[in-house]
C-alpha cells in the first residue's frame, strides 16, 4: 500500500512536471510509465518514442495524455496516425522526428533507446540542459567522452539508471570524491553462472533469455549471459564517475539485492541494496533529490538468509578482459565493441551463431578494425562513422563464418 505522506511531498505541491520518455515501449520505458502513472497529476508527458510498435505506443500515448508519439521506423507512420486519429496527440515517424521529439522541452527526459540507435536523439534531449535519466548505455560506451563534455556544456543533470550506476551515484558525495579508492559493481553472473565452457557451446536463446534475476529487454539480457554487459558497464562507470579504469572492478553476487560498493579511503564501504526492480532507480532519478514511494518488493534480510560474492571467471566469460582492453585503450575501440556486440547479439537470437561466438565476434571484429587503423572519434559523425564501418566488419565476419 502507498503510505499517504509519500503522495504529500513538496513535489506534488509544484506545477507538474514535464516528462519525455525515449524508448516507451521497451521494459525501462513500461516502468517508468507505470510509476507516471500511479501519479498523473503530478506529470505532464510530453512526447513518448518507440521503434515500431504503433499500437503499444498508440495506447500508452492515449493513457498517459502525451503532446506527441513518435516511431522511429517511418513505415509505421500511417498505423500510429490511425491508431491516434480522434485523440489529441500528435503522430511522427523517422530518425529526425525522434530527434524533434527529444528537443521538445522537457523538465526531466529517460533515454531508454536500446543501442547506439539512441545516441543522436538523447544529445538531443542532453542540449536542453536540464535533468536526463540515464538508461541507455551504449551512448556511453559508443561515444562516452563527447556525451559527457555535451553535458557539462549544457548544464544537464545526468542521473543514472543502470541500478549499479545509481546505486553509486547514491554512494558518492561529490565533496569528497577524490577518497574513493575502488567501485565494485555487481553482477548476478546470468543464467550461464555455473555452467562450463562445453555446457555454453551448446546454449540456445531461450537458454540465454532466462534471466535468474532480472527482467529486461532481449539485448540486455543476453548482454548479461555474456557478462558484456557489466564489460558495457564499467566503461560507462568509467564515464560517470571521477575514477580511473584500474579502480573499476566486478563482484559477482547472485542474489542481485546489492548492486554496487564504494570503498573509500578509510576502509569504509558505502553499499546501497534493493530488491532487483528497475522501478527503485527509476524512482531515485524521477524524485531526485528527493525520494518517493515505488511499488516494489522490501527487501527482508532475515527471509533472505545470506548474501553471496564471488570472483568472476575471465575465462569462461571472455567479455570482461575485452572491455577492460578496451576502456584501457582509449583509442575508438569501445565503439567498435558497441557496434560488433549489437551485431552479434542479433545474430545469436536468430540462431546464426551459438553463444560463444557471440565474444568472439566482437573480438574477431576489434582485430579487424585495428590492423584497418582506428583513432579517438573526435567528433559525433567520427562516431557514427566508425560504429558503421565497425557494423560491416562484423557482418562481413558474421557471413564468413555461416
Ligand atoms: P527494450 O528492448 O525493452 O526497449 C528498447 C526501447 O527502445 C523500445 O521502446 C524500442 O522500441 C526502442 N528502440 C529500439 N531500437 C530503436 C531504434 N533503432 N530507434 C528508436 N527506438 C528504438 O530495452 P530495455 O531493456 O528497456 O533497455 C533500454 C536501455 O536501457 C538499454 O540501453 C539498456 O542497456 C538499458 N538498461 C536497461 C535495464 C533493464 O532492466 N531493462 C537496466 C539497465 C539499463
Ligand atoms: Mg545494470
Amino acid at each position: 500500500m502507498e503510505p499517504a505522506t509519500a503522495v504529500a511531498t513538496s513535489v506534488a505541491a509544484q506545477t507538474p512536471r514535464r516528462i519525455s520518455i525515449l524508448g516507451a515501449t521497451g521494459s525501462i520505458g513500461c516502468s517508468t510509465l507505470d510509476l507516471i502513472g500511479r501519479d498523473p497529476q503530478r506529470y505532464d508527458v510530453v512526447a513518448l518514442t518507440a521503434l515500431n510498435n504503433a499500437d503499444q505506443l498508440a495506447r500508452q500515448a492515449i493513457e498517459h495524455d502525451a503532446d506527441l508519439a513518435v516511431l522511429g521506423d517511418p513505415d509505421g507512420y500511417q498505423d500510429l496516425k490511425a491508431a491516434l486519429s480522434g485523440t489529441n496527440v500528435e503522430a511522427a515517424a523517422g530518425p529526425d522526428a525522434l530527434v524533434e521529439a527529444a528537443e521538445r522541452p522537457a523538465d526531466w527526459t529517460m533515454a531508454a533507446i536500446m543501442g547506439c540507435a539512441g545516441l543522436r536523439p538523447t544529445l538531443k534531449a542532453v542540449e536542453q540542459g536540464r535533468c536526463l535519466a540515464l538508461a541507455n548505455k551504449e551512448c556511453l560506451v559508443s561515444a562516452g567522452d563527447l556525451f559527457m563534455k555535451a553535458v557539462s556544456r549544457s548544464g544537464t543533470q545526468l542521473l543514472p539508471v543502470d541500478s549499479e550506476h545509481s546505486a553509486a551515484f547514491q554512494a558518492i558525495d561529490p565533496g569528497i570524491s577524490d577518497t574513493i579508492e575502488k567501485i565494485s559493481l555487481t553482477a548476478s553472473g546470468g543464467p550461464f553462472r555455473t555452467w562450463t565452457h562445453e555446457q555454453m557451446k551448446t546454449a540456445t536463446p531461450q537458454d540465454a533469455l532466462k534471466h535468474p534475476t532480472w527482467s529486461m529487454g532481449k539485448k540486455l539480457t543476453i548482454d548479461s549471459a555474456t557478462l558484456m554487459n557489466k564489460g558495457l558497464e564499467l566503461i560507462e562507470a568509467f564515464h560517470l564517475f571521477p575514477v580511473e579504469a584500474g579502480q573499476l572492478d566486478v563482484v559477482i553476487h547472485p542474489q542481485s539485492i546489492v548492486h554496487c560498493l564504494v570503498e573509500y579511503a578509510d576502509g569504509s564501504v558505502l553499499a546501497q541494496m534493493s530488491s532487483p526492480d528497475m522501478r527503485t532507480p527509476i524512482a531515485y532519478s524521477l524524485a531526485w533529490p528527493e525520494r518517493m514511494w515505488a511499488p516494489t518488493e522490501r527487501l527482508d534480510l532475515a527471509k533472505i538468509g545470506s548474501l553471496e560474492f564471488e570472483s568472476p571467471d575471465k575465462e569462461r566469460f571472455p567479455a570482461l578482459s575485452l572491455t577492460q582492453d578496451a576502456m584501457q585503450a582509449d583509442n575508438g575501440t569501445t565503439t567498435v565493441l558497441n557496434a560488433a556486440n549489437e551485431i552479434a547479439v542479433e545474430a545469436f537470437l536468430e540462431g546464426k551463431i551459438g553463444f560463444p561466438a557471440i565474444t568472439a565476434l566482437v573480438m574477431d571484429t576489434i582485430d579487424a578494425a585495428m590492423r584497418d587503423g582506428i583513432s579517438k572519434p573526435d567528433t559525433l559523425d567520427d562516431v557514427f562513422l566508425l560504429d558503421e564501418v565497425s557494423r560491416g566488419l562484423a557482418q562481413s565476419l558474421l557471413s564468413d563464418k555461416s
